[in-house]
């Protein structure tokens, strides 16, 4: 009788725990163990999300990445940079056991809505491959109460992941609207802060690493479902808020500070027209979020508002500039589009006129070149030009309210 062996590593039957039968072979269950093993790593390895040394860029080059797509903004970039770089350099180190351990460098970017800040944190995502998602505070409550739960956030996560922990374990996490769960404690008729420094409690958990439990379609409506537990330890956290009115916490702070010796010399320095830039984690603990949060979130920040300059690059500098994109629309169909600089600063002139930022320069192209992308492929036109007359035109006909922010 011939003796049954695994037909990987030679042991007989009577050696293993388990021998499984195959058509024409066995293995052994270690074997089956090592295999497993190795069709993980080599899974990880071709993961699009996979973190490698070789590509972890150093803080110059990811500011240069930055550039392509963010303009301005010059101290946020740089600050990002050097957080994200000393984040992920943390995760690729190797775990020794020695004394230092570095501390996750999780982000807050203060700064006006449409300055950039979302964008900042998509643009990372892009540059590092690694699951990204954006959540909006405002939804988030305190468990049990009509909203979102905390946990919702880690479930965008391990969807963006495609629900691979491991991914989902390094990723990036942008909350927006940080400032809208600050504590409403000068407003007596709420009783209880359920969506405020409930929330902010239960953020401190995510931000502090810990195993959380996780349900994979999220929300309360699938009560039934297998809770996944995801670590939070290696997450890098982004957080955004316009923070209205933290000008004026600001300007008292520096102004109780400006006392006493070389108090003038201090005072003359201070820009009033922007104050944001002089933020310190003091100015976010007066606004109401708790200091427990604030310690959590090392790296502070601020965008600056983006004047017609700016703006007027923003139309045609970043890699996926609006222009870029109609350019190539057109180009699809054979026709040559090009805008007159008279034609970028009306747009320009016009999202300042309206208070619209950045966010509206996208709305006021729309209208301009509905009409004519809705014309051109039809046509035998093979070119193109916006002019500050064509331009002009479109937009007399369009009521301005009409213009949706998006
Ligand atoms: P925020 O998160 O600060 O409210 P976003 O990042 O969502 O603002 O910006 C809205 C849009 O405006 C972006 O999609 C982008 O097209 C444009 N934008 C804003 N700021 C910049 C910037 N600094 N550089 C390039 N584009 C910008």
């Amino acid at each position: 009788m011939t003796v049954e062996r695994c037909s990987f590593c030679g042991r007989e039957k009577k050696d293993t725990r388990m021998l499984i039968s195959g058509i024409s072979g066995f293995i052994c269950d270690s074997c089956v163990e090592q295999a497993h093993a190795i069709v993980e790593e080599e899974l990880r390895e071709k993961s699009s999300f996979s973190l490698k040394e070789t590509q972890l860029l150093k803080p110059p080059e990811i500011k240069k990445f930055l550039d392509q797509y963010v303009i301005g903004q010059e101290d946020a970039k740089k600050i990002i940079s050097v957080a994200v770089y000393n984040h992920y350099k943390r995760l690729l180190q190797p775990t020794v056991a020695d004394d230092v351990e570095i501390e996750k460098s999780n982000i807050v970017m203060v700064g006006e809505t449409g300055t950039g800040k979302t964008l900042l944190a998509r643009t990372i995502a892009k540059m590092l491959h690694v699951p990204f998602t954006i959540v909006d505070a405002t939804v988030l409550t305190e468990a049990g109460y009509v909203g979102e739960d905390i946990e919702s956030l880690l479930t965008r996560l391990l969807q963006a992941a495609d629900y691979d922990v491991q991914a989902a374990e390094k990723g990036i996490v942008f909350i927006d609207e940080l400032d809208k769960i600050a504590r409403k404690s000068d407003n007596p008729s709420i009783t209880r802060d359920v969506s405020g420094e409930g929330v902010q409690q239960g953020l401190l958990k995510l931000l502090e690493g810990s195993v959380v439990n996780v349900p994979p379609q999220g929300g309360r409506k699938h009560p039934e479902q297998k809770m996944i537990p995801v670590n939070t330890k290696n997450i890098l956290f982004i957080c955004g808020g316009a923070f209205d009115g933290i000008e004026k916490k600001i300007a008292s702070r520096l102004n109780t500070q400006v006392v006493g010796y070389g108090a003038s010399k201090y005072r003359d320095h201070v820009d009033k027209g922007y104050l944001l830039q002089y933020i310190a984690p003091q100015d976010l603990k007066a606004y109401g979020l708790i200091p427990e949060i604030i310690g959590r979130l090392p790296v502070l920040t601020f965008l600056e508002p983006l004047d017609r300059e700016a703006l007027r690059n923003i139309l045609t500098e970043p890699k996926n500039a609006i222009t870029k994109q109609y350019i190539k629309l057109f180009k699809m169909d054979g026709i040559s589009l090009s805008f007159e600089e008279k034609a970028l600063n009306y747009i320009v002139g016009k999202a300042i006129e309206f208070k619209l930022g950045a966010r509206g320069l996208r709305s006021i192209c729309e209208a301009i070149m509905t009409d004519i992308m809705f014309e051109a492929p039809g046509s035998d036109k093979k070119k193109i030009v916006i002019t500050l007359k064509k331009a002009r035109e479109k937009l007399d006909h369009i009521s301005m309210r009409k213009l949706k922010v998006a």
